[in-house]
């Protein structure tokens, strides 16, 4: 039996194929190829910079989907559909519309693959494939034959993606942002792996260079300080995403840089604290000072700050966006995502702006083909859609701009830091700028 795995790409700009030069291995896909029984053939195909060989032989393929990807998803399934390959969907956006997904694949596969994916590909071996799999949410890492399965990164050879591997130590997250569709996906739950597996992993793989791709890693401060421990040895560097209450605690903060954390992508959301309560986004709250205390902290323990904006809220105007754009510069963060506020379906948020009737596009933008890469999909309060989807972008552009580059390079205290600090703040820097003008305006799909 042979097994294709597939990791659509989000479309393709009005005149050219898009190449994703930031592209990263797609870890749930090794972890498919890992779970996958051994004597199945297995392929991957990563449609974000190759060519997907439709008509190569195969006997089943299996497409993950997100959101901002689904159009494309349904292309590729549609094309292998009718070549007569069946066709089985999973990932988040699977479990966000069941209903919407199931009309492009033969099944669908909802919650966490590890306990049942085995049983789903004995059951297309044997032509018996259910419409839907619904495995329990939460379950990290499964044993086989006395040994937890780890991700296979062979199928990663030859694709160029950077030299960055990814993994995982927890799933899910304990807060409950309005607009976050993890949050929906795990119900404010979380689940660790154990910490020995995690340091297997690490070891085996050799690396060096690690991107924890967890929601928020803080989410358990006691579990975060025991991996932190685990990791002092191995003598890494990692980065991961985090909620910005991790700050408050100085003990967790030192065993982090002790343990090689350079930085965490942080959800600051806003410099509003109306957006941020209007956002539930309780981290950020408590104690709000305007974030100095927080980047005070950072900056005494070498971290660099990598801040996720989210702009677009009723107290959100042209001239806040702005001055977001603003705050970031001064602070001179080594990096800022200043992303459109998005109504992903099933989220708190989606159904507020439903019920509103703010959604634009049909209320699915994601399948919209008269909708962009970055433009809003819901009417704002205080300005229009179109002032909002510019203004981010001037604000994208701005920050990744060659005089604010330079400005936050001289940060001697934190890009300076080392050799290899500098090499991966010139890389990545120019790279987001590169995508920045890349990305905008893209359509979804390719047809
Ligand atoms: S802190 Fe981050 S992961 Fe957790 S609910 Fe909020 S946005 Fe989602």
């Amino acid at each position: 039996m042979k097994l294709t795995l597939i990791k659509p790409t989000i479309g393709r700009k009005e005149h050219s194929l898009y190449k994703d030069e930031g592209r990263m291995e797609p870890l749930m896909l090794g972890v498919l190829a890992a779970l996958t029984p051994a004597d199945v053939e297995v392929i991957m195909y990563d449609d974000r910079m190759e060519t997907i060989p439709y008509d190569e032989v195969t006997d089943l393929v299996a497409i993950t989907v997100e959101t901002y990807t689904a159009r494309r998803a349904y292309e590729i399934a549609d094309e292998y559909r009718q070549r007569g390959v069946k066709v089985i969907i999973g990932g988040i956006h699977a479990n966000l519309l069941p209903d919407e997904v199931m009309q492009h694949a033969d099944s669908i596969f909802l919650g966490d693959a590890e306990t049942l994916w085995a049983t789903m590909i004995n059951d297309a071996r044997y032509h018996k494939l259910k419409p839907c799999y619904t495995a329990p949410v939460g379950v990290g890492q499964v044993t086989q034959c006395g040994e937890k399965i780890l991700p296979r990164r062979d199928i990663y050879q030859g694709k160029g993606y950077l030299p960055i591997s990814l993994m995982q130590f927890s799933r899910g997250c304990r807060f409950a942002c309005k607009f976050c569709a993890v949050s929906r996906y795990f119900k404010r739950n979380y689940y660790l792996r154990q910490i020995d597996e995690v340091v297997r992993e690490i070891e085996q793989h050799h690396s060096k260079f690690i991107f924890f791709i967890d929601d928020n890693i803080a989410t358990d401060h006691k579990a975060l300080a025991e991996l932190c421990h685990a990791l002092i040895p191995l003598k890494i560097h990692w980065i991961s995403q985090a909620s910005l209450d991790v700050t408050k605690k100085p003990t967790l903060m030192k065993l982090m840089q002790q343990s090689g954390c350079w930085g965490n992508v942080l959800g600051f959301e806003s410099i509003n604290p109306l957006s941020l309560r209007e956002a539930k986004k309780s981290p950020n709250i408590i104690a709000f000072n305007h974030y100095q205390q927080e980047i005070n902290i950072l900056r005494d323990h070498g971290m660099q700050t990598w801040a996720a904006f989210t702009l677009g809220y009723d107290h959100d105007t042209v001239e806040t966006i702005a001055q977001t754009m603003e705050f970031a510069l001064k602070n001179r963060f080594a990096f800022a995502a200043f992303n459109i506020l998005m109504p992903y379906p099933s989220t708190p948020l989606y159904q507020q702006l439903q019920q509103e009737r703010r959604l634009l596009y049909q209320a699915k933008w994601w399948l919209d083909p008269t909708y962009r890469f970055n433009q809003a999909a819901f009417i704002p309060n205080l300005m229009t859609a179109d002032e909002l989807t510019n203004a981010c972008h001037l604000a994208r552009s701005h920050f990744n701009s060659i005089p604010s580059i330079i400005k936050r390079f001289s940060d001697l205290n934190l890009t300076l830091q080392s050799f290899s600090r500098i090499i991966s703040f010139c890389r990545y820097t120019l790279l987001f700028k590169k995508e920045v003008y890349k990305k905008h305006g893209m359509r979804f799909g390719l047809k």
